[in-house]
């Protein structure tokens, strides 16, 4: 079975083995030794309470000094040699399940000691215990997520309760006789990233478990896991519900990461790594395997920095660069060689510390460091690969049209595949920032995000659709449904031709209006697309790419090359470029403020750069200087009132001067322009629009404020429409007032990159639009096929009807009229 999703809402109230409150302050436990709070020194929880755990910090991961541990390994070790010395003995798989529990219960000082496995549906089934009523053994049943075993396996995380009797959602199962056990600890037990069951032990007493304690408990739940599917335990059925269902068709839903459609064959990336051999003889000959392949990984991350494609990827190899850092990290190379000296095999301490990594991403938020704990765990299975050999083994049967299907990827893992095979990735996690994406992206290869249950549903080969514009995957499609997909797909393929032929082609309506036509970028690797795709300029800039994938700050004279590389590349063709747009979910690791209850409505933006000046004044400095001689175009966002416009603009007026005092040359013209994301703005059109050189409106932001729909809530996605008649009735005004004045109007959002959306943004008066490279054909199609005055005449008539959406009457027209959408 896959690890079930935590579903706090869906928790049954008052059953045993108790669970997790949904809370924003209660955690469940799984922050250990070394870098828990009794290694820190900190405080220890009281008793009764679950423990608290602090958001980790994967930058400071530090082994602790080999010494004080010396006795707890010792332990650890010999609770691992006396349970591998009972799996040799005869008997049947029942009666060395109740010997380990006995022995467990021995060991860790418990009255209770019980063993769930996970049967088809979802079900954790009581298999061994030492200390509950024998005669509950094969009978108590909890569903996962029921109570706090069944929490410990839909978390996927180890639980201690010092008081689990008074947990909200303790369960009580009178045939186990558990109700005199005050204290808890759970761990799980899994197999390859799958939970396929639960170790407990339970005290009578108010008992706080220590980490070390929980730290020896996990090591012995993956024994067990190794002895379960290793068969030395014949009680495993291996057919889970999930592996039940891997034979149909199915339809996942998913995050759109990177666009497209694709067809192709499943490839689990974490395919053949599977570790036999948990326990070691000699640490030291363990450690010593760890420094070879540490050693091999090391180079080989080199040889791949080496590579000439990667060479070509400018700055996005600065992605590749934070990553060599960590294969250097002191901390994490700590952890592993501290689980070996518990006992383990130098595969299983590292599978060990990715199973601790796994459980700090699902707690942490902060996207920045969810990316780093990622890119951790790609290392890890490059470790893995360099310990058990691996390295090439699978290349040759590689399907030609795979598709991806990971947990989460690495940057380097991806680059690990020949990009000529990669149809499309499909993640269970994954974020718009990540590296993987921004990599992805560069190489075109579309992405699905956040695809919950696809690891465990999808088996190697399997036919699979990749349809990421509509946030879905197809598993084993029927012939029917595969024989459509690839007939839109040809059917794109014929269109890119169509398009590709009309790059050279003006995009003037059929009425004779000229439109702009420009490209969002925020790498170098875009800028390519301008010229490709015959766009007239850069529309928008996003400075804050390149600041995100960095790990520090990048000084004036890094961001003047960048920038003076952007405006190079660009040949002459405008670019504007927006100023620092970071907060909301764009976080710089380098700069931590205080998390934001609400942050797209927070300290974010232009907000920032006005509080911090030095931030802004450094970065309009370096795009002065970039612009010396030429024209500098530079946009201010989420500009909520004049005055923040105003301030914007005395300290760009500043930095002119401090320039021309220096004597450096300044550009030879600068022109100033505003996002208008915040509708607060549209209320001070008059005052403002004599301050501007140009305004862009930012649907995206505009469209989130409007109507009061977080932008990045998939509840919320579909539920607004851009095409609502207010909304574009808001936009028709600005479009009135901005048009009246000498001040270029353009429209930067999501919305301009859509056939339909932009033709509706045309009648509204819109005449340059900025959009991803691969929107400029399609639009240009739009536009030469459209009469913009006769839709201009009909439009305001529709935005005062009391409709959701205006889609349906414009798509009607665009029919009538032979629109081309
Ligand atoms: C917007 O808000 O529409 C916009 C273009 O800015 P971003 O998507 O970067 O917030
Ligand atoms: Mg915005």
């Amino acid at each position: 079975m896959n690890a079930p999703p935590h579903n706090p809402s869906t928790q049954k109230a008052g059953n045993k083995s108790g669970s997790v409150r949904e809370s924003t302050d209660v955690e469940p436990l799984s922050d250990k030794s070394p870098i828990g709070p009794a290694a820190r020194g900190e405080e220890q929880t009281p008793p009764g309470k679950q423990r608290l755990v602090k958001t980790p910090d994967p930058m400071s991961l530090e082994a602790k000094p080999h010494d004080g541990k010396a006795h707890e390994w010792a332990g650890s070790r010999r609770l691992l040699r006396l349970l591998r010395e009972l799996m040799k003995e005869r008997g049947s798989s029942q009666a060395k399940l109740d010997n380990i529990v006995k022995l467990i219960a021995q060991d860790i000082v418990a009255e209770v000691c019980s063993i769930y496995v996970l049967r088809p549906g979802d079900v954790l089934e009581l298999f061994a215990t030492m200390g509950l009523k024998p005669e509950a053994v094969h009978q108590t049943r909890l569903h996962v997520e029921e109570g706090i075993v069944g929490q410990v396996a839909a978390l996927a995380l180890p639980l201690a309760l010092s008081d689990a009797q008074s947990h909200p959602n303790f369960a009580y199962r009178p045939e186990t006789g558990e109700e005199i056990y005050q204290s808890l600890l759970g761990v799980p037990i899994q197999r390859a990233g799958r939970v396929i069951g639960v170790l407990a032990v339970q005290n009578v007493t108010s008992r706080s478990y220590t980490d070390e304690e929980v730290e020896a408990l996990e090591t012995v739940a993956m024994l067990l896991a190794e002895l379960f599917a290793g068969g030395e335990i014949g009680l495993l059925d291996d057919d889970t519900s999930a592996e039940g269902d891997r034979g149909k068709p199915m339809r996942l839903d998913g995050l759109m990461l990177n666009e497209g459609l694709a067809i192709g064959h499943a490839v689990p990336h974490t395919r053949g790594i599977v570790i036999s051999q948990v326990i070691a003889d000699d640490p030291e000959v363990e450690r010593g395997r760890l420094v070879t392949a540490v050693a091999e990984m090391r180079g080989a991350i080199d040889d791949l920095m080496a590579r000439a494609d990667i060479a070509e990827l400018g700055e996005h190899r600065e992605v590749l660069e934070v990553y060599r850092m960590f294969a250097e990290d002191r901390g994490w190379i700590g952890r592993i060689d501290e689980a070996i000296l518990s006992g383990l095999t130098a595969e299983a301490a590292v599978e060990k510390v990715q199973v601790d990594t796994r459980a700090r991403m699902a707690k942490v938020k902060d996207p920045y460091l969810k990316e780093r704990l990622s890119d951790l765990e790609d290392l890890g299975n490059r470790l893995l690969h360099h310990l058990l050999d691996l390295d090439g083994a699978e290349a040759q049967d590689l399907p030609e049209d795979m598709v991806l299907i990971a947990r989460n990827l690495g940057p380097a893992e991806l680059l690990d595949y020949d990009a000529e095979r990669l149809r499309a990735v499909v993640l269970e996690e994954g974020s718009p920032t990540a590296h993987v994406v921004i990599i992805a992206r560069a190489l075109n290869i579309p992405v699905l995000g956040r695809c919950r249950d696809i690891v465990t549903s999808v088996r190697h080969g399997d036919q699979i659709v990749v349809d990421a514009d509509n946030e879905q995957v197809l598993l084993r499609p029927n012939e029917d449904v595969q024989a459509s997909f690839s007939s839109t797909i040809a059917e794109r393929d014929r269109r890119q031709e169509i398009f590709a032929a009309t790059r050279d082609l003006p995009p003037v309506t059929a009425d004779g209006r000229r439109i702009s036509l420009n490209i969002n970028a925020g790498l170098l690797i875009d800028i390519p697309h301008l010229h490709e795709s015959g766009a007239d300029g850069i529309g928008l800039y996003r400075t804050e790419i390149p600041f995100m994938v960095r790990d520090t700050f990048p000084g004036v004279t890094a961001q003047t090359e960048l920038y003076s590389r952007v405006v190079e590349q660009a040949e002459g063709k405008p670019v504007i470029f927006r100023t620092l747009d970071v907060g909301g979910d764009k976080v710089l690791p380098y700069w931590q403020g205080e998390v934001d209850e609400n942050p797209s409505m927070g300290w974010r933006a232009i907000r920032i750069g006005l509080d911090r000046p030095a931030v802004l004044r450094q970065q309009i400095r370096a795009l002065l200087r970039a612009c010396q001689g030429g024209e500098l175009r530079i946009m201010f966002p989420m500009i909520s009132d004049v005055a923040e416009l105003e301030a914007a603009r005395a300290l760009l007026e500043r930095e002119m001067d401090r320039e021309a005092n220096k004597d450096r040359a300044l550009p030879s013209a600068v022109k100033v322009g505003l996002m208008l994301e915040v509708p607060s703005l549209v209320w001070q059109l008059p005052a403002l629009l004599d301050k501007v050189d140009f305004v862009s409106v930012g649907s995206n932001d505009l469209f989130q404020f409007h109507f009061a729909a977080d932008r990045g809530n998939p509840r919320l996605a579909r539920r607004y429409d851009v095409l609502a008649p207010g909304f574009l009735k808001l936009l028709h005004g600005v479009a009135e007032q901005v048009n009246k004045k000498e001040v270029r109007l353009s429209l930067c959002g999501d919305m301009a990159s859509h056939p339909l959306e932009a033709m509706a943004l045309l009648g509204c008066g819109f005449e340059s639009l900025s959009m991803p490279a691969p929107s400029i054909a399609p639009i240009k199609t739009m536009i030469r096929s459209l009469n913009v005055e006769s839709l201009r005449a009909l439009l305001p008539s529709w935005l005062e009807l009391p409709d959701h959406s205006l889609r349906s009457q414009l798509k009607s027209y665009a029919d009538e009229q032979g629109v081309e959408l």
